[in-house]
């Protein structure tokens, strides 16, 4: 049995990297940026008012002063000419600063009649002018790897880059097994469950920006697994749920190895999920997951959704995690790493009391894993701990 550390660093080894694509900036966000971009104009590109007002010579712009107002700046339709002694441009915001001006008066302080303009307020000494390339310069670069923010979208916009380089979507195909199974829709026999796993998972995985194939329910049978293998050919990474313990039922790992899987490893001392096991099978990263839906789930997010980031060419990690008070007191932790289902509030967290593995309704209360090393002493209310959320990428 490896530790947690170990299974991921195993899993980082297995673990391909994606290739690069094109996409257009309407399709960017949320997507890992591949390779460094860099601005194709500057920003602004001209100096340009921040504020609607009068822009004229700074060293005149004295209360009581009084000017010929002699055009007009807008966005989009500078003024063509030059601000002489004694004259002002009518401007306003996102236009041009005309040749001769160096400040924009605010129409706050100003009193307009007719053709003249006078300043009637204080002005505060600010230009409110933006300087040619004071947000960015020609050939500034938004560093890669990086997940697009929307407001990374909205700078790669300003910077004129239409079509953005971005790692390839991995594909992720999943395979639930079990003869207990149905799909959610069916009607399931007397001694039957509802597969709850695949979609969990698949939810998961498109939130994070995986293409996901659901393939049809594989029963107990090394026919059937070997065929659901077969289906899930040409994955970046295939997924099995259950199967995986040393059950009579469970053949996940005989049938993978029949068709060739190479498997990296086999149960990790953790909690819950401690009958993972991961290999490769051609191309593809083959991750077997246990099939008790909490295990499942967390497997998810403590193996699978760091391994895509890597394969995404962001940095090989485990996910982010945090530090929160407790808020009520634990007992000392065993000898696997527990990932207690909890809850997080700005006060602190707590750990809900029934953390079997079987449980949906506690892990969907549940917005946070309370990390527990090995041999974790028990912990006293207001005690710091670690703990990886759930909202997080
Ligand atoms: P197994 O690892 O196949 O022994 O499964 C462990 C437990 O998880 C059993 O109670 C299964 O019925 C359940 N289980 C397995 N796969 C799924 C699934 N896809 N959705 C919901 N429960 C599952
Ligand atoms: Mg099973």
């Amino acid at each position: 049995m490896i530790s947690v550390d170990e299974a991921l660093q195993n899993l980082f080894d297995l673990a391909p990297d994606l290739a690069v694509e094109h996409v257009p900036l309407a399709r960017a966000g949320g997507r890992i940026l591949a390779q460094p971009c860099h601005a194709r104009r500057m920003q602004p590109p001209f100096a340009a008012s921040a504020m609607d007002g009068y822009a004229l010579d700074a060293g005149a712009a004295q209360t009581g002063a009084s000017f010929e107002v002699i055009g007009e700046a807008a966005a989009g339709h500078a003024f063509d000419g030059t601000v002489g002694p004694g004259q002002a441009v009518r401007i306003f915001t996102g236009a041009p600063v005309p040749e001769g001006a160096s400040m924009v008066v605010l129409q706050e302080y100003c009193q307009r009649d007719g053709a003249r303009v006078t300043i009637t307020g204080t002005p505060d000494g600010a230009s409110n002018i933006r300087p040619a390339g004071s947000d960015f310069q020609l050939g500034d670069s938004l560093p890669a790897p990086r997940r697009l923010s929307p407001m990374d979208v909205a700078l790669l916009a300003a910077m004129n880059i239409a079509q953005v380089p971005v790692a390839r979507r991995p594909v992720v195909a999943l395979i639930s097994t079990g003869d207990e199974l149905v799909m959610p829709g069916e009607t399931p026999g007397p001694d039957q469950i509802i597969a709850s796993n695949t979609f969990g998972l698949a939810a998961m995985l498109q939130t994070y920006g995986a293409e996901t194939r659901i393939l049809p329910i594989a029963r107990d049978n090394l026919e059937a697994l070997q065929l659901a293998f077969s289906l899930a050919q040409g994955a970046d990474v295939i997924v099995t749920i259950g199967g995986a313990s040393v059950g009579d039922h469970d053949l996940v790992a005989k049938a993978g190895a029949a068709l060739g899987v190479r498997q990296s490893f086999y149960k990790v001392s953790m909690r819950p999920g401690k009958p993972l096991m991961a290999g490769r099978l051609g191309q593809s990263v083959v991750l077997g997951l246990p099939g008790n839906p909490v295990s499942a789930m967390v497997c998810g997010y403590v193996f699978l959704l760091p391994m895509l980031r890597k394969m995404a060419g962001l940095p090989a990690a485990h996910g982010p995690t945090r530090r929160a008070p407790l808020l009520a007191p634990l007992g000392a932790n065993g000898a696997r790493t527990h990932y207690m289902r909890a809850h997080v509030t700005p006060e602190g967290i707590t750990a809900f009391a029934r953390q079997d593995s079987a449980l949906l309704r506690v892990l969907a209360e549940a917005n946070a894993l309370v990390i527990r090393p090995i041999g974790d002493p028990p912990r006293a209310v207001g005690e710091m701990l670690e703990y990886m959320p759930f909202e997080s990428e």
